[in-house]
C-alpha cells in the first residue's frame, strides 16, 4: 500500500487547469521531490494533499484511506499532513521548545511524553539544547530545521515541505538540506517537497516527479531522471542538455557534428536528435583524435567549470570540466573533444516544446570519435 497515492487529479480556477490528470504513488518513509518551473501547478498540488483545496476529479489516499474525491473532501485537520511553509512559519511568541510542541497535543503524550518527543526532534534536527530559545535567537538555518522538527513531532501521516529552502543563501541551503534530509530518513516520515530546484531535488529526494503544466511528465529516482529523461524539455530542466542533429544511422551509432556516437537503443525514424550531458564532453588537445572545436568562453565555477565551444560551423557545445588547466582555457583556443557513453535519441525538439541549448545543425563533418572518448593526457598542450 502506497502511503499517498493521487490518481488522475484535476483542479481548475476558472480557465486555468492547475491539475491535469495528476497520479503519483508515494511509498511509506520516502521523500518525493515535486519538481516544476513557476506556474506548474506545484502549490496546488501540495495543497490539495493537504486538504486547503477540493479537486474537480480523481482521487487522493493517504495511508490507504481516501481524502479527496469528488463530492469527498476530508478537512485539512483530519488529514494531520503537516506543512513547512517557506518561511518557517514559527510563532514568534512561542520558544522552540514551545513550538515544537504546539502540535503535539500535550494531553495526549502527558508531559513528560511531550518533553521527550521534543528533545527528540531537536536532537534530529541537529539543534539539541536549543529549546528555550526565542525564534529570533536563531538564525535563518535553525529556524528552518526548527519548522521541519515541529512539523516531524506528531509523527503526521505526510509531511508536506513548500520550498523549504528557497528563503535561505546558498551556503546555508546545502547545509540544511543534509540535516533535514537525515532527519525524515531517521524519524521514517514520508514527506513530498516541491521545489523548482533541481539541484534540490536531485540531491535530497528518493524520487523526483517533473510537472510542467499541470502534469508529471516523469516519475522515478533522482539518477533515472538525470540519465534518461522522457524528452528534451525534462533533460534541459534537470540538467544540462544539449541536442545535436543526427546526420546519419546506422543501428545503435549515429553520425552528429562530433563525429560517430554510440546511442543508448537504436533510433526510431521520428528521432532526429541526440542528448548529451556537458561532463560526457571531454576536451584534447588539437592534435589528438576527436571532433575539432574551439573554444568560445567558459563560465567557472569554482569546484568545475562549463567550457563552452564551436564545433563545425556553428554548433554550440558544452563540456564540464573539473577546476585545472581546462577551466583556464582562453577563447580562441583550438582541441578536440570526445563523447564518453552513449547518447540519448529524441524526436525534434520542436514538437515537443523544449529549447535546445545546442544551435544550428553543423555543415563540418567531423572525424569519429566512436561511443567511448579517450581520457585526457597527462600535460595536454593547448594551441
Ligand atoms: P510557483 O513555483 O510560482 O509557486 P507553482 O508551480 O506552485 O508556481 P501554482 O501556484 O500551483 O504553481 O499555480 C498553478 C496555476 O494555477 C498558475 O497558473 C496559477 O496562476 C493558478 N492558480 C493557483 N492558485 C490560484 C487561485 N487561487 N486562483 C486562480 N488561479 C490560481
Amino acid at each position: 500500500m502506497s502511503a499517498v497515492e493521487v490518481v488522475q487529479v484535476h483542479k481548475a480556477f476558472g480557465q486555468v487547469q492547475a491539475l491535469d490528470g495528476v497520479d503519483l504513488s508515494l511509498g511509506a518513509g520516502k521523500l518525493l521531490a515535486v519538481l516544476g518551473p513557476s506556474g506548474c501547478g506545484k502549490t496546488t498540488l501540495l495543497r490539495v494533499l493537504a486538504g486547503f483545496e477540493q479537486i474537480d476529479a480523481g482521487r487522493i489516499a493517504l495511508e490507504g484511506r481516501a481524502v479527496s474525491l469528488p463530492g469527498v473532501h476530508l478537512p485539512p485537520h483530519r488529514r494531520h499532513a503537516a506543512i513547512v511553509p517557506q518561511d518557517g512559519g514559527l510563532f514568534p511568541h512561542l520558544s522552540v521548545a514551545d513550538n515544537i510542541a504546539f502540535g503535539l497535543g500535550r494531553r495526549k503524550l502527558g508531559r513528560r511524553g511531550t518533553r521527550d518527543r521534543v528533545a527528540e526532534c531537536l536532537d534530529l534536527v541537529g539543534l539539541t539544547g536549543l529549546g528555550s530559545r526565542m525564534p529570533h535567537e536563531l538564525s535563518g538555518g535553525q529556524q528552518q530545521r526548527v519548522a521541519v522538527a515541529r512539523a516531524l513531532a506528531p509523527r503526521p501521516p505526510l509531511v508536506l515541505l513548500d520550498e523549504p529552502f528557497s528563503a535561505l543563501d546558498a551556503t546555508l541551503r546545502t547545509e540544511v538540506r543534509q540535516v533535514v534530509r537525515q532527519a525524515l530518513a531517521e524519524d521514517g516520515a514520508t514527506a513530498l517537497m516541491v521545489t523548482h530546484d533541481q539541484a534540490e531535488a536531485l540531491s535530497m529526494a528518493d524520487e523526483i516527479a517533473v510537472m510542467r503544466a499541470g502534469r508529471i511528465l516523469q516519475a522515478g529516482r533522482p539518477a533515472e531522471i538525470y540519465r534518461a529523461p522522457v524528452d528534451p524539455w525534462v533533460a534541459g530542466f534537470v540538467g544540462e542538455a544539449q541536442l545535436l542533429p543526427v546526420l546519419e544511422r546506422d543501428g545503435q551509432r549515429v553520425r552528429t557534428v562530433l563525429g560517430w556516437l554510440g546511442v543508448t537503443e537504436t533510433p526510431g525514424p521520428g528521432q532526429t536528435q541526440v542528448m548529451l550531458r556537458p561532463e560526457q564532453v571531454t576536451i584534447h588537445p588539437a592534435t589528438d583524435p576527436g571532433a575539432p572545436a574551439t573554444v568560445v568562453s567558459v563560465d567557472y565555477y569554482g569546484h568545475d567549470a562549463l567550457v563552452i565551444l564551436r564545433a563545425g560551423d556553428h554548433t554550440t557545445v558544452l563540456s564540464r570540466v573539473v577546476d585545472g588547466p581546462q577551466a583556464a582555457l582562453q577563447p580562441g583556443t583550438r582541441v578536440t573533444v570526445a563523447v564518453l557513453g552513449r547518447a540519448r535519441c529524441y524526436a525534434d525538439y520542436s514538437e515537443t516544446g523544449a529549447e535546445p541549448v545546442v544551435g544550428h545543425p553543423a555543415g563540418h563533418d567531423a572525424p569519429g570519435t566512436g561511443d567511448a572518448g579517450t581520457s585526457g593526457s597527462a600535460q595536454p598542450q593547448y594551441h
